[in-house]
């Protein structure tokens, strides 16, 4: 019955500091996005305390007839948001989803074919230091010297050359939309699963801005919690029958125990969410948003890979201005706009020092922010990396308090939470 505030005031407080810092800060990583109420009621529900091995109707436990419902709820509404025959909806992380196909599909030492992690893919695609780089034969794939854009010709070649088991399309920071039909033609000429990881545009493609997966890849993973704004977590998705019960076996008992009911609950609700018109309507706002954004910056003298953006994360290519991506990432922090370091392609830094950042809308955009917002926004970074051109790593704190305080007066207007 005692209150989380007087059970642990030191646990408590450093949450309630992180919702001050979410209210308080113009959250721009674009992997980051805001939950409804209704999403951590979910989350922060009794679903929590059941364990519910295997799956709705088929338990190793007694007891899962409601949280059956829940996860019953999740799978309905994720089909028919991507208009797919099956959901896997336990991964508790996007990593785990797409470590769950790789035990479905694949045998250590397989040769799968991803993107790079420094042309924009994720970890979890063959990067070295990741499991999927050091049980796989991992080949990897970038995008093109000249312009920056996916390089289908160096997918082709290296499928051919490699014959990979998987081909992977998606990653981390590719502002521009992929071609799915490209993939699967690839994936054909060579007998290779298409696995497409839509994790950062999957509220895109649920909000119908940006293509669907299907019917092009064999398996869609994805993350929940960016675009698509649900709790933290992965999800599996096929149309094949054959791969969905790989995938089952795969996640449960192949690489998780019991699933995260509260979570999965969560996902349902946000799915639900996700469901509604208005989502539609938030999706394309997304993108309206981002191009504004890509669009000011330039304006301002940055430079934007590939020219702009047709999804909701962008790349911003700091060279113009000679400032380097983690003192642009610090500076930005200092006036309360939060974005994260990101090397650009070809990038002359190392991965911690990096030529850029990346910047996305999803979270900006639920809270309300239209291209007027995100034009402002664009204007108030230029003036801080133009206070970080003009005076070395410190910045120019001047700026960065006034840009902190023009920040405060615009949050004002947005407020998030406020029955919390
Ligand atoms: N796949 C892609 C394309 C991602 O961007 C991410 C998240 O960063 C993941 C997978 C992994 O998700 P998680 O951080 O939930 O493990």
């Amino acid at each position: 019955t005692e209150s989380l505030s007087s059970r642990d005031p030191e646990l408590f407080k450093s949450i309630t500091d992180e919702l001050g810092r979410q209210r308080d800060e113009i959250e721009l990583i674009a992997s980051e996005n805001i939950v409804s109420k209704a999403v951590m009621e979910a989350q922060g529900s009794v679903m929590t305390n059941k364990y519910a091995e295997g799956y709705p109707g088929k338990r190793y436990y007694g007891g899962c007839q409601y949280v059956d419902v829940a996860e019953n709820l999740a799978i309905d509404r994720a089909k028919q948001l991507f208009g797919c025959e099956f959901a896997n909806v336990q991964p508790n992380s996007g990593s785990q989803a797409n470590q769950g196909v790789f035990t479905a599909l694949l045998k250590p030492g397989d040769t799968i074919l991803g993107m790079s992690l420094d042309a924009g893919g994720h970890l979890t695609h063959g990067a070295k230091p990741n499991q999927s780089g050091k049980w796989f034969n991992a080949i990897q794939y970038g995008v093109r010297k000249q312009d920056s854009l996916l390089d289908y010709e160096q997918v082709r070649e290296l499928a051919l050359e490699h014959k990979p088991k998987l081909i992977i399309a998606g990653g981390s920071a590719i502002p521009r939309q992929i071609d799915f039909a490209k993939f699967r033609e690839i994936a054909d000429e060579v007998g290779a699963y298409l696995m497409v990881d839509m994790a950062h545009f999957a509220g895109l493609v649920a909000g119908g801005q940006h293509p669907s997966p299907f019917p092009y890849a064999d398996v869609a993973t994805t993350t929940t919690h960016k675009t698509l704004r649900g709790p933290r977590g992965g999800m599996i998705l096929t149309n094949n029958e054959e791969i969905a019960k790989k995938v089952n076996s795969a996640i449960f008992p192949g690489i998780q125990g019991g699933p995260l009911m509260h979570v999965i609950a969560g996902k349902a609700v946000a799915f639900g969410e996700a469901l509604r018109p208005e989502f539609k309507n938030y999706a394309a706002q997304v993108v309206k948003n981002a191009q504004a954004l890509a669009d000011e910056l330039m304006k301002g003298g940055l430079d934007i890979v590939t020219g702009g953006t047709d999804t909701h994360v962008m790349l911003v290519d700091l060279r113009p201005k000679g400032v380097k991506g983690n003192a642009t990432e610090k500076a930005l922090g200092r006036a309360h706009i939060t974005c994260n370091k990101n090397g650009i392609p070809f990038d002359p830094e190392k991965p911690m020092v990096t030529s850029g950042i990346r910047l996305g809308t999803p979270a900006g955009t639920t809270r309300g922010f239209g291209e007027e917002e995100f034009r402002e926004i664009a204007r108030l970074i230029v003036e801080v990396v133009d206070g970080l051109a003009a005076n070395g790593e410190e910045g120019n704190g001047e700026v960065e308090t006034a840009v902190k305080a023009k920040v405060a007066t615009l949050l004002s207007g947005f407020p998030i939470y406020p029955e919390l």
